[in-house]
């Protein structure tokens, strides 16, 4: 493709300080020296225009590259839109790998363990996150029939994983990370349970259990169930449900790990199940994948969209967010063109089924914006009503491309296909990323995660903290918080605890809007979660945050309501459980 150059009159990006040190640190291009060769305009140009440069090949594009480059720019350096963090950093370059989330398949051979370390380190060198399912492996004690030896099961493998991928880090463009999978019914899955319990154990790996609807009616009905070998179905023992799952709870109480995922669902909602079964996720678990496949993701920032009216009332304009998700969908079917994989399996997998992943973030920030409580009613309508605008209109989407550019080659043996609807140029078009990084590029909450606090000190990239004060909440205390004191002591409150709670003097109106990830009870972080879940083709992204005295009843309870609710899997996280958290809460003494 032919790069085509800025043009001079471009506008320039508007970034608050954190922003700015998140692109120096991490994002814009450095020479050979590690100097900082781009700023911030040169870099969104770069993606900008090496994405629309693809719509050459199509003839039927309606759109003219260099129109379509500039309109791509303005929607990133508003913070409206951005692709993954790997688009960011890799576009328009040699490297070229664009996609944040990666499966691979580790079957059961030395070989092929080893294959699979060695592409997850190219994919972690490029940016990108691998999930893996340990399930296939035999057990610990298992015989080796070339040897006559002994397997050492499935831990084992994931120990020299998490090795490789610390090395990786350290010349890497971010911290690689890792999902590790096992399912309930493989015969080491205790030792999976409690792989954690050594502080620092595996800290490049998330972990899931694979769980299904029947285990879960096990653990209701107080029944025992069976361990199978992987390679033959044989049993190997049997375990009672009720236990495992208290462990479980126990383990996820300690350290956050591990999380759940319900396999059975997820296979449900298999676009393509004649591609194969999927058995694993990315590292956060939003995005389920078949063995090689990768997928790109994108977030749309919904705080961009609330608008003032005439009369004063703020309101979310919708007309305009349909608007962006057409150019959104455009923008992530163009990088999967873009895109350099790094295998040849994966680039063919990718390339068959097209999935993109388009979701939101800022969600926190708008309800803020438009005075809803986040644990409404009225919070959880507006989000099932936004989302499923986001799902109807990037499928209406790809459902143009398919007319202007074909449907993704599996198609036709797709579940679309077979029952007639689209064709549709992607096989999922929706997933909610956390936006870990995305939501810092744009000033905004991450996700739809409630903010985690109203003030807060991040500790990001090798120790250094970045101090924020959500900017929403700021705005609305000076429009209506008169008495000069008064402000004054709110503000202080806030940097000091990071959120409004005991608050002496906060207006009602305050206290009612502006709830903290700790102020939200854990049903509502669910119900939010099942809310956007039921109009996503892939998963979301949700940490359920719990306060440090939670007990390990609610996080049983959490996991409970999850399977009730139908989320396709859960995370939780219990205030001060792990060093070296990410966020802390107010001046993070
Ligand atoms: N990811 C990763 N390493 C990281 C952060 C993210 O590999 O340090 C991958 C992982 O697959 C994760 C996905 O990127 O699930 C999306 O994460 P997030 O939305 O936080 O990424 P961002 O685009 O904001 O950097």
């Amino acid at each position: 493709m032919t790069a085509i150059p800025a043009p001079a009159d471009l506008k320039q990006p508007t970034l608050n300080p954190n922003a700015e040190t998140v692109l120096v640190k991490r994002y814009l291009r450095k020479d050979e020296e590690g100097l900082v060769k781009e700023s911030p305009t040169d870099m969104f140009w770069r993606v900008a225009s090496s994405i629309a440069a693809e719509e050459e090949k199509y003839e039927k594009s309606p759109w003219e590259p260099e129109e379509l480059a500039r309109t791509f720019y303005d929607l990133m350096i508003e913070g409206v839109f951005l692709p993954n963090s790997p688009t960011l950093m890799n576009a328009g370059t040699p490297l070229g790998q664009l996609a944040a989330c990666f499966v691979l398949p580790v079957p059961d051979s030395i070989e092929e363990i080893f294959d699979a370390l060695k592409h997850a380190a190219l994919i972690h060198k490029s940016g990108g996150g691998t999930g893996f399912s340990f399930s296939r492996l035999r057990p610990a004690g298992a015989r080796v029939g070339t040897t006559g030896g002994i397997a050492s099961g499935p831990l084992s493998f994931m120990r020299i994983f998490n090795t490789a991928t610390e090395q990786i880090k350290q010349g890497g463009v971010r911290r690689g990370a890792n999902m590790g999978i096992l399912r309930v019914d493989h015969p080491d899955i205790i030792e999976f349970i409690r792989a954690k319990e050594t502080e620092g154990e595996f800290n490049n790996f998330n972990l899931s259990v694979a769980l299904t609807q029947e285990f879960m009616e096990q653990v209701e009905a107080g029944e025992s169930y069976d361990l199978f070998d992987p390679r033959d179905g044989r049993i190997r023992g049997r375990l009672e449900a009720a236990q495992v799952f208290d462990l479980l709870v126990n383990k996820a109480w300690a350290s956050g790990d591990p999380g759940i995922i319900f396999l059975d669902r997820i296979n449900r909602d298999n676009p393509t199940p004649t591609q194969g079964e999927i058995e694993a996720t990315n590292p956060c678990g939003e995005q389920p994948l078949l063995p090689y496949e990768a997928c790109n993701l994108g977030s749309i920032n919904l705080s961009r969209f609330v608008e003032i009216g005439d009369d004063g009332v703020r309101t979310l304009n919708t007309k305009r967010l349909g608007e962006i998700i057409h150019l959104a969908v455009r923008f992530l079917d163009d990088v999967i063109d873009a895109s350099i994989y790094p295998l040849d399996e994966i680039a063919d997998m990718v390339r068959t089924n097209r999935k993109i992943g388009l979701g939101v973030m800022g969600w926190a920030d708008a309800l803020y914006a438009l005075g809803i409580p986040y644990d409404s009613d009225e919070a959880l309508a507006l989000g099932k009503e936004v989302m499923k605008m986001v799902q109807d209109e990037s499928r209406a989407a790809s459902a143009a491309l398919a007319k202007e550019r074909g449907p993704f080659p599996a198609y036709e043996e797709s579940v679309f296909g077979r029952t007639g609807e689209g064709p549709y140029r992607n096989a999922t078009t929706t997933t909610i990323a956390p936006t870990g990084s995305l939501s810092i590029i744009a000033g905004c909450s991450s996700g739809i995660e409630p903010c985690f606090a109203l003030s807060f000190t991040r500790n990001v990239l090798d120790g250094e903290k970045l101090v924020e004060v959500n900017p929403v909440f700021e705005l609305v205390v000076s429009e209506t918080v008169t008495d000069e004191a008064e402000k004054i002591t709110i503000l202080d409150h806030v940097r000091r605890i990071g959120r409004l709670h005991n608050c002496p003097n906060a207006p009602e109106e305050l206290l009612r809007v502006f709830r903290t990830a700790m102020d939200v009870s854990a049903k509502s972080h669910l119900a939010m979660q099942a809310a956007f879940q039921k109009y996503t083709d892939n998963a979301v992204s949700k940490t359920v945050n719990l306060p440090n005295e939670a007990t390990e009843d609610d996080i049983r309870e959490i996991y409970l309501e999850a399977y009730r609710q139908g989320v396709k899997g859960v995370t939780v996280y219990r205030d001060g459980s792990k060093t070296g958290q990410v966020l802390c809460t107010g001046d993070g003494a």
